[in-house]
């Protein structure tokens, strides 16, 4: 009998991946929350495991969707892509762990909902590309870039999920 702990050791599938913990900035766009889609695509990335260090409803001007997607200005759909992210509140959030940035693009899916894959909140929630729902960072040095743009000093808070909390005593 081979017992599970030499199977583990032995196997090349039980490899130790460790992954740096990353931020990345995760933001549910106008068409999600008239949707009524945020507590849903919270209960995500909740349950996937990450940590909530920021969460803010918020009106974004101008200014700020235009250097958000400031890589993306010569892209034809750009006016219309900044024109979409002001056309009413979204829910701008940290989300903290281990890979993170990987991660969470793989819970939103492909770029364009109708590619991608079914169980992805694009996948589940969306039609189109310029209606696609949510943004999450594609990069640790953008989720940093971006979450200076759309969060202030003091707007992040530093806590750990901990089981304990569900016991008063
Ligand atoms: P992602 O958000 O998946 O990282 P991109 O960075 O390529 O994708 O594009 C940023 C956003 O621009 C997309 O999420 C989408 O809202 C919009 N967009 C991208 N491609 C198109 C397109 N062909 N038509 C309309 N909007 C688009």
């Amino acid at each position: 009998l081979v017992s599970q702990r030499s199977l583990r050791s032995s196997s090349p599938r039980f490899f130790a991946v460790t992954q740096a913990v990353e931020r990345s900035y995760i933001m549910i766009k106008p068409d999600g929350v008239q949707r009524g889609l945020v507590g849903e695509i919270i209960t995500r990335f909740e349950r996937k495991g990450f940590s909530l260090k920021g969460l803010k409803l918020f009106q974004a001007p101008k200014e700020l969707a235009e250097e958000h997607y400031s890589e993306l200005k010569e892209r034809p759909f750009y006016p219309e892509l900044v024109k979409y992210i002001v056309s009413g509140p979204v829910v701008c959030m940290v989300w903290e762990g281990p890979g993170v940035i990987a991660s969470a693009r793989k819970l939103i899916g492909a770029t364009n909902p109708l590619l991608a894959e079914p169980g992805t909140i694009r996948g589940d929630f969306g039609i189109q590309s310029g209606r696609n729902v949510i943004h999450g960072s594609d990069s640790p040095d953008n989720g940093e870039r971006e979450i200076a743009l759309w969060f202030k000093e003091g707007e992040l808070v530093e806590w750990t999920r901990n089981r304990t909390h569900m016991l008063a005593f």
